[in-house]
């Protein structure tokens, strides 16, 4: 980590719902991540969504409360002083990207600029007729339509048995092929194809560096596992490569 922040190598930092958790927003796993008694497969689903627009729409608006009220925490803070530390270094705007599964809008509030959201946002909605995206108003609730046509308008997140964004996509391949570095941090690591990031990352050579109290589906892969939360080793992390965090 030292080496690529003094000769400016490229980082990619992979997060998951770890990364989150100590800003107090539940991981699906554990009783904690159920609604009404729900787990998130039935909810976030097109079927689910075709069957019960409203109660899905009522779903997301609750978890759009819960990120909206919650605050990025130093984990969230640590990998967006990687990035501006690196652009100020070595005047190049991609050297640290951060893909995110996370659809809780927490890096980009925490400063990450270079930032791929392939699991989509919470925050915005997309029509299911003209496909317009934009920001849901923060007191929206109950169905939610289309700016643009008037159409439904469906959460913009991916949902379970649905391919990524295209353009995500390519953006985090291409992202994780060409990094000296990658920190995985807060993912079980079984979501595929996010998974697959980690093993495309590897076999290019990059050293994976993990960072999860509990280990994970992709221990393999990591040349470092350190062992604990998030907003505790990113932070020291970044004291040890020589990277100031304001
Ligand atoms: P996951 O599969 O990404 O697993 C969470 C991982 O985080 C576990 O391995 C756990 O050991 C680890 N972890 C817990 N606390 C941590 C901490 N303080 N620091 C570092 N690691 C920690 O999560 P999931 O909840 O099963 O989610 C599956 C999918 O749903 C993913 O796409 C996920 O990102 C998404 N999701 C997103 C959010 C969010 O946006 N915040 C919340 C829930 C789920
Ligand atoms: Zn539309």
């Amino acid at each position: 980590m030292a080496e690529a922040a003094a000769q400016g190598r490229p980082v990619a930092a992979l997060t998951g719902a770890g990364i989150s958790a100590e800003s107090g927003i539940p991981t699906f796993r554990g009783p904690s991540g159920l609604w009404k008694g729900f787990r998130p497969e039935e909810l976030a689903t097109p079927q689910a969504f075709q069957r019960d627009p409203e109660g899905v729409w009522e779903w997301y608006h609750w978890r759009r409360g819960l990120v909206t009220a919650a605050e990025p925490n130093p984990g969230h803070y640590a990998l967006a002083a990687l990035e501006h530390h690196f652009r100020q270094e070595h005047q190049e705007d991609h050297l640290v990207t951060v893909i995110t599964q996370n659809v809780d809008g927490l890096h980009r509030r925490a400063g990450s600029e270079n930032l791929i959201e392939i699991h989509g946002t919470l925050l915005d909605s997309r029509c299911t007729r003209c496909s317009h995206g934009e920001t849901i108003p923060p007191e929206a609730s109950g169905l939610v339509y289309c700016s643009a046509c008037g159409a439904l308008a469906r959460p913009a997140v991916v949902w379970f048995g649905e391919s990524l964004p295209p353009d995500a996509w390519r953006a985090a391949y291409r992202r994780s092929a060409e990094a000296a570095v990658m920190l995985v941090v807060g993912t079980s690591a079984v979501v595929h194809p996010a998974a697959g990031l980690i093993e495309l990352a590897a076999q290019a050579g990059a050293v994976i560096i993990e960072v999860n109290p509990e280990p994970s589906g992709m221990a393999g892969w990591a040349r470092y596992a350190l062992r604990a939360k998030a907003g505790e080793a990113l932070p020291q992390l970044l004291a040890q490569a020589g990277v100031p965090i304001p």
